[in-house]
């Protein structure tokens, strides 16, 4: 914005936590000096022909803006309701979803050395919504592969590889069976290769990379792994246990050729929600993602070793989640702290 010298950013705070970790974020990044202007959006959702459609002031503001942050959304139960986070990905087109998985100091897991980045195709693959009877008792569901989808999602991996220096992206499929279509997304990930001769391509069968994820995460912290839409769903869960074991500390972004949205991956924690106790780190991390999305790496690193710290300086500074006595206002104000 050139009047005010600051980036405008979408600000979607969500349902259930979502206020409460939104506010974290907003105290940390103004104690930080970040040089971002929130644009709040509602998206309370709209049924236009018995279908979810979100307001048209947000896509506006979205579409405008280019990069939104977002707190979680309830899905309603009920039918014809479809989620609004499938809404929100369909409406920009975001084709990629990032998920790093990565060890916290002060937090045991399983493992102390995890630090996994998976990229799942976003928009096809056995999510195409293509199923059908074909006679009672016998269904098909379709799972669809694209060229198209799949240049772009490959290609988004080896330059994010590039982007956070690591030599390794690792296609993973089971092109044994699915011969034509992980076959397809194979082989366009062998031609897209000649572009990037900096980086080193490897195919992993989607059972020995589970396998080898669970006894050696390690292995893989040079590397980014990409994948169709169900293994990318199965195993970025699975990177996440293992590095994590809280869902209140894993981040994501979703990519799209203009459009990128950050956010956790947890919900909205209806048990918790309005009691101050939500851990606010997801969120925060999500949008560590997205100043560096934005080049705004320097606020970025500031604000993740702040939060970082925080988690591993003690138990009284973590959440209930991590087994602390924090509440997502104590945690806050410890984090500005250590900015
Ligand atoms: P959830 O992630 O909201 O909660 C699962 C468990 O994790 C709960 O016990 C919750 O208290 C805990 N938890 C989650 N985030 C936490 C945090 N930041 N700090 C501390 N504890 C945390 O999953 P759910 O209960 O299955 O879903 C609740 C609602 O959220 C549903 O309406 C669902 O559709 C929606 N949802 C939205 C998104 C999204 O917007 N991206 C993702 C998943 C679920």
């Amino acid at each position: 914005d050139p009047t005010t010298g600051k980036f405008n950013v979408s600000f979607i705070e969500g349902d259930g936590i979502g206020p409460e970790i939104s506010q974290a974020v907003k105290d940390i990044f103004k104690a930080a000096d970040v040089p971002i202007q929130w644009e709040f959006c509602d998206v309370s959702p709209i049924f236009v022909n018995g279908l979810t459609t979100i307001p048209d002031k947000a896509v506006q503001s979205i579409s405008k803006n280019l990069v939104a942050l977002k707190g979680p959304l309830a899905t309603p139960i009920g039918k014809g309701h479809r989620s609004l986070n499938l809404t929100l990905r369909k409406t920009f087109g975001l084709f990629a979803n990032v998920r790093p998985a990565k060890s916290v100091a002060g937090f045991k897991t399983t493992y102390s050395d995890v630090d996994l980045v998976l990229i799942r195709e976003n928009t096809e693959g056995e999510y195409s919504g293509i199923e059908h009877v074909v006679t009672p008792g016998v269904v098909q569901s379709i799972k669809l592969i694209t060229r198209d989808a799949s240049e772009r999602v490959i290609r988004y991996a080896f330059e994010y590889a590039r982007a956070i220096g690591r030599p390794r992206v690792i296609v993973v499929h089971k092109s044994t069976i699915q011969r034509l279509s992980d076959g397809l997304f194979v082989n366009v990930a062998k031609e897209l290769s000649a572009e990037y001769p900096d980086i080193k391509l490897e195919l992993q069968l989607i059972d020995n990379k589970v396998l080898n994820v669970v006894t050696n995460p390690a292995s893989y912290t040079d590397a980014v792994s990409v994948c169709p839409n169900l293994y990318g769903d199965i195993l970025s869960d699975l990177n996440s246990g293992l590095s994590a074991g809280s869902l209140g500390l894993t981040p994501s972004a979703n990519i799209g050729n203009k459009i990128s949205i950050f956010e956790a991956v947890h919900g909205s924690a209806p048990d918790i929600a309005g009691k101050n106790m939500a851990n606010p780190t997801a969120l925060l991390l999500s949008s560590v993602m997205m100043l560096n999305h934005m080049g705004l790496n320097a606020h970025a690193d500031q604000i993740q070793d702040a939060v970082l710290s925080t988690i591993a300086s003690s138990p009284e500074n973590r959440t209930g989640d991590l087994g602390g006595s924090a509440t997502t206002s104590s945690f806050t104000e410890a984090v500005i702290n250590k900015l």
